[in-house]
């Protein structure tokens, strides 16, 4: 991996990419960013676009369009290309599309000599990130995907206004697949360092469980709710990538709720989904593996085999 300069591939230059590339711009995440897309036009224009507004950043960063050879050298190759539902399409029609998709995005990355992290964020994006671990041939902590990090964002939003507490100092996570099996495991949550069922408990007039059951169905249910009312998500996510781009590039040892290869962990291996890790420059540097409940753990395992089972229904 290059150390002197921070170099970042994109692939995807729709909504959700180039949310990504312009919060990446305004927060100076890297040094290079080259766009990569199959619309290449649309990537060239994307280039021009925000090259126009460098005059108006704090950064220096080099923007082009380009194809695969740029990965070479990069310390990041970000993924967020995919097709969208045709009518009538089945989810799993939908995801071996996408697989296609993504043989014609990794092979030729990977023919690059790329040797850096790949961070993807297109959906099903845990099945996704698993794809590209198994075309790939990478490790499985240079291989990541968006995971829960946004929800788990989300989460710690909505509690620090239910409790009236600076978000930052609630530790709470969502966890397991994006999508409809994730959850919050709640006997890991924390105000400060005080377990919330403590909260709870202490504060019975004021604070209720069936009001954080509410927050947390109202996390799940967030993506749905923004695309009701303009068809699709792109700034949060985006800007969950900046964070996990920053986390890798700067050597952070950050806890991010990545989707990650369990291996082990919760009895489950070989699927990715979103749990705690420590990342850093060498992409996931630890899996932390939460002490649930027989619940939660249960929880764990179903969102596990919902994943597996769509990962083994698809031919690769
Ligand atoms: P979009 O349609 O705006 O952009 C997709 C881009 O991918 C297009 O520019 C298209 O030309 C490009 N593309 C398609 N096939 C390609 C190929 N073979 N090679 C290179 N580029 C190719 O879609 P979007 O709104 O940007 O969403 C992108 C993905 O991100 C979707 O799968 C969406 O579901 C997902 N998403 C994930 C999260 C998350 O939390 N992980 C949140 C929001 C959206």
């Amino acid at each position: 991996m290059y150390q002197s300069k921070r170099k970042v591939v994109l692939v995807g230059t729709g909504m959700v990419g180039m949310s990504f590339a312009y919060a990446a711009l305004n927060q100076n995440v890297c040094d290079e960013l080259v766009l990569i897309d199959l619309n290449e036009l649309r990537a060239k224009g994307e280039a021009m676009d925000l090259n126009h507004g460098l005059a108006f950043s704090k950064s220096s960063m080099k923007i082009y369009s380009g194809g695969y050879s740029e990965c070479g050298d990069a310390d990041i190759v970000v993924i967020c290309a995919g097709v969208n539902q045709k009518s009538g399409e089945s989810r799993l029609e939908l995801l071996q599309r996408n697989a296609k998709v993504f043989q014609s995005i990794v092979e030729p990355v990977v023919n690059s000599g790329f040797d850096g992290v790949f961070l993807v964020a297109t959906n099903p994006v845990d099945i996704m990130t698993r794809i590209t671990y198994e075309l790939s041939g990478f490790n499985y902590s240079r291989v990541i995907g968006t995971g829960t990090t946004l929800d788990t964002a989300r989460l710690r939003y909505l509690l620090g206004e239910y409790f009236n507490v600076d978000p930052r100092n609630m530790h709470a996570y969502v966890i397991g697949e994006h999508g409809d099996s994730e959850f919050v495991p709640w006997s890991q949550a924390l105000l400060a360092t005080k377990p919330i069922a403590d909260v709870l408990k202490d504060n019975p007039n004021t604070y209720h469980i069936e009001e954080l059951q509410k927050i947390s169905a109202d996390v799940k249910n967030a993506a749905q709710e923004i695309i009701a009312a303009k068809n699709a998500t792109y700034y949060g996510i985006g800007m969950a990538l900046v964070k996990i781009v920053r986390a890798i590039l700067s050597d952070e040892n950050s806890v991010l709720t990545v989707s990650v290869r369990l291996r082990g962990e919760y009895e489950q291996k070989d699927v990715f989904m979103g749990n705690p890790c420590i990342i850093n420059r060498g992409g996931v540097d630890r899996i932390i593996e939460l002490s649930l409940t027989d619940e939660e753990l249960a929880k764990m395992q179903k969102s596990a085999k919902i994943l597996d089972n769509s990962f083994k229904g698809l031919s690769l």
